[in-house]
């Protein structure tokens, strides 16, 4: 690619997010042309300058760069199976949300037909995408994600994991995990304010402005985790088992259940019988790894 020549690239899926991505795409300048299974989802698309594609042949064709952004793993391969010919030689980009394992099994499938892969994460819902707060992490061919890095950091930050093509996915996945957590929490919260006739709403700024405050303990637990001793800490299970006493307590008075904070303070106990009462929260981060189900 020149200075003045753009890559050109086919989006292969048009949910709100593979939408998104063709949208900032043909902003940018980048040729885009793009497809869907469903027809009539590319409007829009076609209106800022996209070129739409009857089938995923002709998009590919006209394409050196292929973005899926499609619903799972299964659906990439219905996708591009048939047309795995076509993509040989070509730069794909996965950005559909699938497990690491399949990450790696749709590298080892490219790999198979001599197509360099790349799989990314999103780290953004589609109407962040291409602004400040949209990212997204990438593993696998280092040489597509150098060579097109202009395009990519168009959609937002492109970060680089490693040649793993599981590891971006990984990533996603084991943040994905703390929002959920983080979301069922306030949910959690929530419910019990509601006994008190408190609105969610009310509730809602106190929630951000203590759990923003909290994440500032990240660090330190990290720092705790990666050296594998929790003696050092100054708040200690012991000293978190009465709260989490108290919040099962002041739950069930509230009416409320106790799905998400139960398993919490489960943690903990175990961490007690095991005779680790004076050993920090972050210890349950070995209680919960290299379990295998
Ligand atoms: P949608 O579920 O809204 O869209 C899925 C797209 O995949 C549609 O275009 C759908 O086509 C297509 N599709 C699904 N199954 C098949 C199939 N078997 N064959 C052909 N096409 C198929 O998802 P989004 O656009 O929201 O998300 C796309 C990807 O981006 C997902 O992997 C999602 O996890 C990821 N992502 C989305 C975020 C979001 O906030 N939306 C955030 C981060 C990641 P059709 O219209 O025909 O049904």
């Amino acid at each position: 690619m020149t200075a003045n020549e753009q890559t050109t690239v086919a989006v292969l899926g048009l949910g709100p997010m593979g939408r998104a991505i063709a949208a900032t795409l043909v902003k940018g300048g980048n040729p885009t042309t793009v497809w869907n299974r469903t027809p009539g989802k590319d409007a829009e698309l076609v209106g800022l300058g996209a070129v739409s594609a009857p089938d995923t042949a002709s998009a590919i064709d006209s394409a050196a760069v292929v973005v899926a952004v499609l619903g799972d793993h299964a659906s990439v391969h219905e996708v591009l199976d048939p047309v795995a010919d076509r993509l040989r030689g070509k730069a794909l980009i996965n950005l559909t949300s699938t497990a690491p394992e399949d990450s790696r099994e749709l590298a080892r499938w490219a790999a198979g037909h001599g197509i360099d892969f790349l799989d990314g994460g999103i780290m953004a819902v589609p109407p962040m995408i291409g602004g400040p707060g949209a990212s997204i992490l990438y593993s696998g061919s280092e040489q597509i994600f150098d060579r097109f890095r202009p395009d990519l950091e168009k959609l937002g930050a492109a970060d680089y994991f490693g040649d793993d093509p599981g590891t971006a996915a990984l990533y996603d996945f084991a943040l994905l995990a703390g929002m959920y957590a983080m979301f069922a929490g306030f949910f959690h919260g929530a419910a019990m304010v509601r006994s008190a006739g408190v609105t969610a709403t009310f509730f809602a700024p106190r929630a951000v402005a203590f759990l923003t405050a909290m994440t500032g303990s990240f660090q330190s637990y990290a720092e705790m985790i990666d050296s594998g001793d929790y003696t050092q800490e100054v708040q200690p299970a012991r000293f978190h088992k009465p709260a989490l006493d108290a919040i099962v307590r002041a739950s069930r008075d509230a009416g409320v259940a106790l799905d998400i904070v139960g398993p919490i303070k489960n943690l903990i106990d175990r961490q007690i019988a095991d005779g680790r009462a004076g050993e920090g929260l972050g210890r349950v981060t070995e209680e919960l790894a290299g379990h295998r189900e």
